[in-house]
């Protein structure tokens, strides 16, 4: 039998589903039952505590409990670090299988009373959030048996990864590290550590402490460096310094051989606002060889140039690069010029043109921000064009046209980082 294609996608997931549905999902780790007995148990054991921070009805926070919870992986990474899950939410209450005491049916092994508890402490305490305050989640915190919070990651995490943070976290928890953590000694050796969670709180405490002897002290330890994700880190983290000086310590990194190095270089200072950037950013312009680095040049040209000729015209410039994806990041960087004849016309020609999903999902983002009413039925024709199956072009179609219908849509701006993401940002984790 002949099935079109979208159509057997969607038969087969149902069946996965459905066989899924059938299987008992794979056992949690046991959850401590408060802070203090997490804590407790880590000193112990002389490990780490990890919280994890969890909401209801939200597909990011789902996963991080049916394929990361539930994973060997963390389950293995949950014996050398001590465990807790943190949850404002109220859940049935079911009889666990080895105590027979009734549980939480979400988490297992401890009561909603308790992990509600948890919430409270690390809203409170450890976040300084209020009662109403949205707190990012999933979220990962990691502590020392004293109670002192080393370093957290925010959104969601592949097992993997989380299980090396938690197996990092367990090491960093000798008495002499933790005697020396908050020493300069301490902090120079985090600032080059192999997790990046780990090196940005680190790189943030010595950047502030706006000392030029600290900037010698890093800058000399980097000679000993050779991975680029940790180079780049330490140069990016001067791109946010207080002084235009310490800020220009980042340009090393504009001309750094390796490209992962220039683009976490170049999405620092971009995310800096610095104005002072934007010479160095434009000089680089044209002459970028490598796509990620270039994708993010195109980004932090439309951050901090907005106001300016030549970024606008570097710019414009990329929307006919020759790479998609460096293409992509320049229609994302592209907002502030929207309005633009030649940007509108750029931006249709892709519509006209096709190409992939990521290219198109940000032309009619960024057609939605041009003002121009006149493109609703122009996106209403392409709307009908558009496979059913392609839910995400759909939706920034839909979110386009009401843009332009003047109609409210929260946090439109934010769409181009759904629809395309910034390069250096999957290099930084
Ligand atoms: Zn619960």
């Amino acid at each position: 039998m002949q099935i079109p294609r979208p159509l057997a996608v969607a038969v087969v997931s149902l069946l996965a589903f459905a066989a899924r549905a059938e299987e008992p999902r794979p056992p949690l780790p046991r959850w401590a039952p408060s802070i203090e007995a997490g804590l407790a148990d880590a000193k112990a054991r002389g490990q780490a505590f990890m919280v994890a921070l969890n909401m209801d009805n939200e597909a990011g926070n789902q996963r991080m409990l049916d394929e990361v919870y539930t994973s060997e992986e963390f389950r293995a990474a949950s014996q050398k670090c001590v465990v807790a899950v943190a949850s404002l939410f109220q859940h049935r209450l079911l009889p666990d299988a080895k105590s027979g005491a009734r549980v939480c049916e979400r988490f297992g092994s401890v009561t909603c009373e308790q992990h509600r508890a948890i919430e409270d402490v690390v809203r409170r305490q450890w976040l300084g959030r209020g009662p109403k305050d949205d707190v990012e989640s999933p979220r990962h915190i990691f502590v020392a048996p004293n109670g002192k919070i080393l370093f957290q990651r925010v959104w969601t995490i592949e097992k993997e990864d989380l299980a090396a943070l938690m197996l990092r976290a367990s090491e960093l928890c000798t008495p002499e590290r933790l005697e020396r953590w908050d020493t300069l000694e301490g902090r120079l050796e985090r600032a080059i550590d192999p997790i990046a969670s780990v090196r940005e709180i680190a790189l943030g405490e010595l950047i502030a402490s706006d000392d030029p002897a600290v900037d010698g002290k890093l800058k000399e330890t980097l000679k000993s460096v050779k991975d680029p994700r940790i180079v780049g880190s330490v140069l990016a983290a001067f791109a946010a310094a207080g002084t235009p000086e310490r800020r220009a310590i980042a340009h090393d990194g504009l001309t750094h051989k390796d490209p992962v190095v220039r683009t976490m270089v170049i999405h620092a200072m971009g995310r800096s606002g610095a104005a002072d950037h934007l010479p160095l950013l434009l000089a680089r312009a044209g002459k970028e060889k490598e796509t990620a680095p270039r994708a993010s040049l195109y980004r932090a040209l439309g951050v901090l140039g907005k106001d300016d000729e030549a970024a606008a015209k570097a710019v414009r410039k990329g929307l006919g690069d020759s790479d998609e994806t460096a293409r992509a990041n320049a229609f994302a960087a592209a907002a502030p010029w929207a309005a633009e004849k030649a940007v509108k016309s750029a931006a249709r020609k892709v519509l006209v043109e096709g190409g992939s999903q990521e290219i198109r999902g940000i032309a009619v983002w960024l057609l939605g921000l041009s003002g121009d009413a006149g493109l609703v039925k122009t996106l209403e024709e392409y709307k009908s064009s558009i496979g059913r199956w392609d839910w995400k072009l759909t939706r920034a179609v839909d979110a386009a046209i009401a843009k332009l219908s003047g109609k409210d849509v929260p946090n439109y701006e934010t769409y181009a980082a759904w629809l395309v993401q910034d390069p250096a940002l999957s290099i930084a984790r």
